[in-house]
């Protein structure tokens, strides 16, 4: 009786145990993702690979080259006659804020934000803000501050934790400023809110002290205003901040714009020199053999007149706008005074509001049009943001490019991005760490 018994049970196992284990053979398989289009940019090398097959086993890639066999039971994603690419890296960005054009200028939002919004509130608002990112194809953002206290790191973690879903965030919480920070006129009992945005630094030991304590509030970079109107950190302030986030081999980002701050940023050594809207030749030598890289966060021209307030007289649109033509123009020239020295360059949006009614995703990809109407190639472009963008993070090991260890993070498009850059205003396909964003490939086109 016992042993029929244990012979049942044993029968049965076997029964049980046979589909068991074929079901768990296919979770493993399933777990394999083959991605196949038509085209892939690959960067580094500059030139375009024909009948791109990419493995991916959970996050990141295995495998990749043109025409590879498809392992047995990988689920294939054919987007047919797309072109896949890295995925893209905002190096400038601000998830946490989104300001009203209705509120006029940055003085004004600075200060209804702040007053107004906790850094949980901002936090969630990043949520959505990330989550359009992504969607229009930017994998990774390095997100300079402007978050309230720590509100950029909470973010950082839910999206890591997979609570939200959000590109990739090399996070600075507050930014390093002088007295202000970036804010406007404040009366005496308002100015509380500085502290909120900024740590405002004056001697070389505030600047130690507040590059430490970023780190321990879980900083990945350091973010430095370096000029604000006339309060401008000091050369032996700076070059602290540099000692200090190098020696635990972290990066310095500077705000800084007008000869004197730029050259402040780059003598003292910081590793990106945001904006530098005003930039001498002589700045820009040195950024170029420092190796420092230049995020120009322009826009191209047509976009200018967005921001004009619907409000204003016929008067103001034209005193504005011819105001933002020049702008826009100046901006061309000094990317392409910075390029022809030597500077590499890395893509960056600063967008904290959005264009018209596109999403915040839609609003950051539009400055490669205007990096392109500065004479930079598709190809320089694609390059700063994906490979430089990934160096300037420091995660050149993890994303950048589409390479068996890394994560992968790659977009598609219809067309080819390295024949026109405003493909990248269009992405159709969104991977991030192995996972299908957005797939708008519902038909493979004719191959
Ligand atoms: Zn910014």
């Amino acid at each position: 009786m016992h042993s029929a018994r244990r012979g049942t049970v044993a029968v049965l196992l076997l029964l049980v145990a046979s589909p068991l284990l074929s079901q768990s053979a296919k979770a493993a398989d399933a777990h394999v993702v083959v991605v196949r289009a038509a085209k892939m940019l690959d960067v580094k090398a500059g030139k375009v690979v024909a009948n791109p097959v990419v493995i991916i086993e959970g996050e990141r890639i295995k495998e990749v080259g043109p025409g590879l066999a498809v392992p047995a039971g990988a689920k294939v994603i054919d987007l047919g006659g797309g072109t896949l690419m890295p995925g893209l890296i905002d190096a400038h960005t601000h998830l946490l804020q989104n300001y009203d054009f209705a509120f006029r200028d940055d003085d004004n939002n600075m200060v209804l934000t702040v007053a107004q919004m906790s850094p949980a509130e901002r936090a969630l608002l990043g949520a959505k803000m990330g989550r359009e990112d992504l969607e229009a194809g930017i994998t990774t953002v390095r997100d300079l501050g402007n978050s309230g206290i720590n509100g950029d790191v909470a973010l950082r973690r839910a999206i890591n934790h997979g609570w939200v879903t959000g590109p990739r965030i090399v996070a600075s919480t507050r930014a390093l400023a002088a007295a202000g920070g970036q804010f406007g006129k404040l009366q005496h009992d308002a100015q509380a809110l500085v502290e909120q945005e900024y740590v405002e630094i004056a001697t070389v030991d505030d600047a130690r002290r507040a590059v430490q304590r970023a780190f321990y509030d879980g900083a990945d970079c350091i973010k430095v205003i370096v000029n604000t109107g006339p309060r401008v950190v000091s050369l032996e302030a700076m070059k602290a901040i540099v000692e200090e986030a190098h020696r635990v081999h972290k990066k310095v980002a500077a705000h800084a714009i007008g000869d004197d701050a730029t050259r402040i940023a780059a003598e003292a050594g910081v590793d990106s020199i945001e904006h530098a809207y005003i930039v001498p030749d002589d700045v820009l030598k040195m950024m170029a053999s420092k190796k420092i890289f230049m995020v120009p966060t322009d826009y191209p021209e047509k976009l200018y007149t967005e921001f004009v307030p619907a409000t204003a007289t016929t008067e103001e649109r034209k005193e504005t706008e011819a105001r933002m033509k020049k702008f826009a123009q100046d901006n061309h020239d000094r990317l392409k005074r910075a390029v022809a020295a030597g500077v590499r360059i890395a893509a960056g949006s600063d967008e904290y509001y959005q264009m018209g009614k596109r999403t915040r995703g839609e609003s950051s990809t539009l400055i490669y049009e205007a990096y392109r109407d500065s004479g930079m190639t598709p190809w320089q472009i694609i390059e700063a943001a994906t490979v430089n963008g990934a160096e300037l993070l420091d995660r050149q090991d993890r994303i950048g490019s589409i390479e068996a260890g890394k994560f992968a993070d790659i977009v598609a498009t219809s067309g080819d991005p390295s024949l026109d850059v405003t493909e990248l205003e269009k992405v159709k396909f969104v991977m991030k760490g192995g996972e299908v964003v957005r797939n708008d490939f519902t038909q493979p086109p004719e191959r």
